[in-house]
């Protein structure tokens, strides 16, 4: 830690700091320029109590952090990408993993449609939400448990492992039953206590960001899971908010190296979620995969006219089929592969 004293502080003041720092279990180092005095604390941040109180007294004007305030998810900690293994799907390895299905799990008869589609264009990994975190209450909540049980059900019959959300930390133990990883939505991002919940289950986790969340915001969501013993994260990518309009939300593409370059977590986009509307769907893949993502997770659905969640961006026909092409096409060029790659 840095800490910065105001120019016109005593000695005397200088002093008492310096005696903060150290009952704190901290080495302070004091530097003494023309116009102000830094000081430099050595110790460990994870063991020692936090010196950020001192941002409070009135002699400091500022305190800064000089290692990552997120340990166990930063590159430095862990130098090589982590893989994360849903089911025997590696995501993080050279093969893109596409997770592709409804917005909303609404009957056997549509989950099990939309599996059989996405698993010909080279999903891995079959996706659809049971618990529906939405705006209104009056929109459709979900399935519930019921929805569970058809993914199960549907995943057994396609073979497909299953991505879904869940929403209340009350509700983590019967998901993670039928779920192979679970999701943590946009609006649950800084939902500490369902953080923590998912991380004491050991199961792969995606961690979406919220929707005006930092990288560093993010990446302190993700130690929430991390600090629980679990590290099997993918971090998701799905647009954050911005002055636009016309679409839903902003793709932001910089995430994906940047945040990579953050942290050993593997990292995928949504380009669904962002967008808002099919046409853009297609594109934003190729933009998140172009620069590096380690999957996609698109909605899917056999009718989207009467689809009971996010229809509009739902792809089907020939959108779905320039998915498969772009997932076979866009990680080629970067020396990556696909599974529409090894079985085409
Ligand atoms: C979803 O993936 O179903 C979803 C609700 O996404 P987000 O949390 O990104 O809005
Ligand atoms: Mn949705």
């Amino acid at each position: 830690m840095i800490v910065v004293l105001k120019p016109e502080i005593t000695r005397r003041e200088e002093a008492a700091v310096l005696r903060e720092i150290r009952k704190l279990g901290y080495r302070p180092h004091i530097m003494r320029g023309v116009e102000r005095t830094v000081i430099g604390a050595i110790g460990d941040e994870r063991k020692n109590q936090t010196l950020e109180t001192l941002a409070a007294w009135p002699q400091v004007e500022r305190v800064m952090p000089v290692q990552k305030r997120y340990k166990l998810v930063s590159r430095e900690a862990h130098k090589a990408n982590s893989v994360i293994n849903v089911r025997g799907n590696f995501v993080g390895g050279r093969k893109i993993q596409v997770m592709a299905g409804p917005c909303s799990v609404e009957s056997e008869k549509q989950l099990l449609a939309t599996a059989r589609a996405v698993k010909a264009v080279g999903a891995t990994i079959l996706r659809g939400g049971a618990f529906k975190p939405r705006t209104s209450p009056y929109a459709f909540q979900g399935l519930g448990e019921a929805g569970l049980r058809i993914l199960a059900e549907v995943r057994d019959e396609v073979q497909l492992p299953v991505v879904t959300e869940v929403t209340d930390a009350a509700d983590v133990a019967m998901v993670a039953e039928y779920a192979d990883m679970l999701q943590i939505g946009t609006r649950n991002m800084q939902n500490f206590g369902l953080l923590q919940a998912v991380g004491a289950t050991g199961k792969p986790v995606m961690l979406k960001r919220g929707l005006t969340a930092t990288y560093e915001e993010w990446l302190m969501a993700a130690e929430y899971i991390a600090q629980r013993g679990n590290l099997d994260i993918v971090l998701c990518e799905r647009g954050v908010r911005s002055f636009e309009p016309s679409i839903r939300n902003m793709l932001d593409v910089s995430a994906v190296p940047l945040v990579q370059h953050l942290s050993h977590l593997p990292l995928i986009v949504d380009p669904s979620h962002a967008a808002g509307r099919r046409d853009l769907v297609v594109p934003l893949a190729r933009a998140g995969m172009a620069a590096g993502a380690d999957g996609v997770m698109v909605d899917v659905h056999p009718n989207p006219e009467t689809a009971l969640c996010d229809g509009a961006q739902a792809l089907v026909g020939d959108s779905l089929d320039e998915l498969a092409e772009a997932v076979t096409t866009i990680p080629a060029l970067l020396g990556r592969t696909s599974a529409t790659h090894l079985a085409g």
